[in-house]
């Protein structure tokens, strides 16, 4: 149930601070941070809120469910009339439902409807006349007046009353006037008013009547027929001539603001009503965004078809829930955000129109709704942002789609039913391309609007119209769990203008994914782009290229819910240390900066930075150069440095960072690794564990103390609480040596510090490979310590400052002096990523050498200087003058001397 996270409101927060954490202007969101995830925590709330009680709910859930009666099959509903007195001061609701059906498949003289055993029946009829009733648990037979055949109409009434306060009808207040509100998904309905509580009988019709005290207004399903004024009361009379499902059948209650909005059909003709049901102190505040709901229904009908109940009306009434939910035509609202609105409108066409057949399939309702905002989205911003609502539904954790037991398991489970449910749809797209996509849904509608239909029917839709086999995706991806995670690599050949692909499913928690993967090669004349088909575990590709390529990606636009690891394939290890953060500037904020202003983690050598975050808001500590990028780091930047020092956290987002970054395939190709970080299993977990040469411990928790195993560093005070934190055994593989164990934290010492030597090394660099890993909050532990430490790492474990990359270039050369100043051809050409660029001087005296793009603008200014007289070469490493790499492309190199003016030469970059 958990319908009070309702809906969107979910990811609307989740957008809202997710988007907004990506500006400096809110990092001073202070989360706790002792909770691990308090960041991602503080956003999802209302799913951990969910979580907690899903608990307590599954018994009460199990009770509810009562899956329909034997009885229930025999007969299909055609109408109910729902008529209802309702009391909000006694809080008594008492009323009369006649249920009309046709008989199906077997002759009945019997007739069971869901109702709550807390309601009390006081008569029932049939045919018109009375008759009786018996009652077992939360069903109600009623004894028809005869035996009705198959095809022939049965017409039941119950008369009942009672007080059906509780999760899924409720007698509340907003500013001191009465709010009656109900929510029945998904086995509510039955709370309130008896029917055949399930999804595979839509009644065809309803008519809703409800009295209430004269000063309330009641908002329902379809359209209002007439209101009529009693003495102290009101009866309000709404119809709906849409196939309708009890749980969307819905009362909203309060003395609201009625306002009008029209919509004009995409056909044309007559406009349909929006009606907006207001909290009258609200009127100003709801006012924008609804008005985007007009927009959205026609955005939704371009994609969707048309509006799926355009004869009657769309609305919003508002209620106290703190969300969303999406009763036919009259959506309950209890916020105004775009997304929440775009979500419940989403709902008319799938969950409403079309109806998951029963709530194992709930993605069919959510995740198409959640990636309707996202769709809302691009049609009004673009793609890119399109893509931005996508990537932060992103769910990796476990568990499936489909729901195998609705009374019992999660039916609204945030990350699977609505946002992995969201890619499930984004990357139907992708397989099908946009216009299967439509066209498969524009079927999905023709085949089952009005009705129910499950994942299978979904599946046979999209395959015939797009003659794809989609068995082994829905079978992945609605009854597996998690994700791929795809390593790739490339070389030339084997024919001229021909690279070869390969590409690895290396994920180790779930089988192997059957997906077309996009793939980007690059090039300097721009690049090409292709489609494989990709099954296996190991699976290579040739493809025929038109230039020159420089780099290759897969899945550019992220089609899929999967992680790429591109391998380190020509690792240079020319340029030192890169240190990475992925600690949280706004949170972290004096902690982080302290430490590296300090210079603890790079032993006092000069490095490269990269920033796992966005620039924060107050620029960088005055130690750090300007980051090369921010996110993870790409294979091509990493093989350029022979030590990566990674400073991680696993808190708002630095470990997706750390599993963007190919780590493992720069170690095995030679990069020395060392990682800093709390919450280590994360970052280790799989694969580098092993490579680490470790054995986790069950525990994890507080660090008691930080000692040193082996004579060459010194123990590490802490210098504030060491929580979150994961530890292994102090017994280590052979090519392995502990380095750091706790001895207080735990029942006994843990491990907290290793370093693993490779034997034989990397394939790139015969004593590299290394890695060093040292658990704890890295900024909560002693400055000189650490640096102590990193010092010894990084000099005599690392080898830095590593100069054995490349073959060294003596920057400037004098020899005798040359009859004439000449700049010479550089070498090698073209190269990548460096060059070296001779020339001679015949005269000492100012020299500028300069680098320009083939556009005549600056890229970085290598020489400004005086020089001596004799023969030079200056190096290029590719790098711009902020250090950045620049793109494949025709360069210009300008000597300008005393003697000899100006002289150019071209040289390529090819990446
Ligand atoms: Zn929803």
């Amino acid at each position: 149930m958990l319908h009070n996270i309702c809906r969107s409101t979910l990811l609307l927060v989740i957008l809202a601070l997710a988007l907004a954490a990506m500006a400096p202007a809110v990092m001073a969101h202070q989360p706790v941070d002792d909770d691990p995830d308090a960041l991602r925590a503080s956003i999802l709330a209302h799913r951990q809120a969910e979580a907690d009680r899903k608990g307590a709910l599954a018994k009460k859930q199990a009770e509810a469910v009562a899956l329909m009666t034997p009885n229930m099959a025999f007969y299909d509903v055609t109408h109910y009339d729902i008529d209802l007195d309702l009391n909000p001061s006694s809080n008594m609701l008492s009323g009369t439902v006649i249920t009309t059906a046709t008989v199906v498949d077997q002759a009945i003289n019997t007739l069971d409807l869901d109702l709550w055993s807390n309601l009390t029946v006081s008569a029932a009829t049939s045919g018109g006349g009375a008759t009786t009733f018996s009652r077992s648990g939360h069903v109600v037979t009623v004894t028809l007046d005869r035996t009705y055949a198959v095809g022939e109409e049965v017409v039941v009434g119950i008369t009942y009353s009672g007080n059906p306060a509780g999760e899924f009808f409720g007698w509340s207040s907003h500013l001191g006037e009465h709010m009656i509100w109900t929510l029945s998904e998904p086995f509510g309905a039955r709370h309130w008013w008896p029917c055949k509580d399930a999804n595979v009988d839509k009644a065809d019709a309803l008519d809703i009547h409800v009295t209430v005290p004269s000063n309330l207004i009641v908002a329902s399903q379809g359209l209002l027929i007439d209101t009529v004024n009693n003495i102290d009361t009101v009866t309000y009379h709404w119809q709906t001539n849409y196939p309708t499902a009890t749980y969307l059948v819905s009362l909203a209650i309060h003395p609201y603001v009625y306002q009008s909005d029209w919509y004009t059909p995409l056909a044309g003709g007559d406009p349909m009503e929006i009606a907006f049901y207001i909290y009258p102190d609200h009127v100003d505040d709801v006012a924008e965004n609804y008005a985007l709901t007009k927009d959205m229904i026609r955005q939704f009908a371009l994609g969707y078809g048309e509006y799926p109940f355009v004869n009657e009306k769309y609305g919003h009434a508002e209620f106290n829930w703190g969300g969303g939910m999406e009763h036919q035509t009259i959506s309950s609202m209890g916020g105004w955000s775009e997304d929440l609105i775009s979500h419940e409108l989403a709902h008319q066409w799938w969950g409403d129109m079309v109806t998951c057949a029963d709530f194992g399939h709930i993605w069919l309702n959510e995740g198409f709704a959640t990636w309707s905002e996202a769709y809302w989205k691009e049609t009004i911003e673009g793609v890119e942002v399109y893509r931005q609502y996508m990537d932060i539904a992103s769910y990796y954790g476990g568990g499936t789609i489909f729901v195998e037991d609705v009374e019992n398991d999660n039916i609204f489970d945030s990350n699977l039913s609505y946002n992995k449910g969201s890619w499930i749809v984004h990357m139907l797209r992708g397989v099908l391309g946009d216009v299967d996509f439509f066209a498969g849904l524009a079927e999905y509608r023709a085949q089952y609007e009005y009705g129910s239909a499950t994942t299978e029917q979904l599946r046979d839709v999209l395959e015939q119209v797009s003659g794809r086999d989609l068995d082994a995706f829905f079978e992945q991806w609605i009854y597996g769990e998690y994700y791929p995670i795809y390593s790739y690599g490339w070389t030339e050949g084997p024919g001229a203008n021909q690279i070869t692909l390969t590409i690895d499913q290396v994920q180790t928690n779930t089988g192997l994914f059957t997906m077309p993967i996009e793939v980007h090669v690059h090039s300097a004349a721009g690049g090409q782009g292709f489609t494989v088909e990709n099954s296996e575990a190991s699976q290579s590709y040739v493809l025929d290229v038109n230039d020159v390529v420089s780099s290759v990606e897969i899945d550019p636009n992220k089609w899929i819910l999967r992680r790429v690891q591109a391998s380190v394939t020509n690792p240079t290890f020319e340029d030192g240390i890169l240190l990475v953060n992925g600690v949280h500037w706004g949170t972290y904020d004096t902690e982080i900066t302290s430490a590296f202003n300090d210079s603890i983690y790079t032993g006092g050598q000069e490095f490269a930075f990269w920033d796992c975050f966005p620039t924060p808001g107050g620029g960088y500590p005055a130690s750090l150069p300007e980051p090369l990028g921010h996110g993870g780091v790409p294979a091509d930047l990493l093989g350029q440095y022979s030590t990566v020092v990674w400073v991680g956290n696993n808190y708002a987002g630095d470990l997706n960072s750390w599993y963007e970054t190919p780590i493992q395939s720069y170690l095995e190709v030679g990069g020395n690794v060392l990682l800093m970080t709390r919450r280590s299993y994360s970052y280790l977990e799989g694969s580098l564990t092993d490579y680490l040469g470790i054995t986790w411990s069950s525990d994890s928790g507080t660090l008691g103390n930080c000692l040193a195993v082996v004579s060459e560093l010194v123990n590490i005070p802490f210098t504030g609480q060491q929580s979150w934190n994961d530890v292994y055994r102090t017994a280590v593989g052979p090519n392995t040596t502990l380095l750091f164990q706790d001895t207080a934290g735990f029942s006994g010492p843990r491990g907290i510090g290793a370093r693993v030597v490779p034997p034989e090394g990397g394939t790139h660099r015969e004593d590299g490979g290394q890695m060093v890993h040292i658990a704890g909050r890295p900024y909560r532990l002693d400055h000189d310590a650490v640096l102590a430490n990193t010092t010894v790492i990084l000099d005599d474990y690392f080898g830095e400052p590593y100069n054995g990359g490349t073959t060294a270039v003596p920057e400037d050369t004098p020899t005798v002096a040359p009859a004439v100043t000449v700049l010479e051809p550089n070498y090698p050409n073209p190269f990548n990523p460096q060059t070296v660029m001779p020339f001679r001087l015949a005269v000492g005296g100012h020299v500028s050498l300069s680098l320009f793009d083939a556009r005549g603008r600056l890229v970085v200014r290598l020489k400004d200087e005086s020089m001596a007289a004799g023969r030079h070469e200056v190096r290029w490493n590719g790098r711009d003058g902020a250090g950045r790499s620049v793109s494949s492309g025709t360069y210009f190199v300008r000597l300008v001397t005393v003697d000899g003016g100006t002289q150019t030469r071209v040289m390529t970059l090819v990446r």
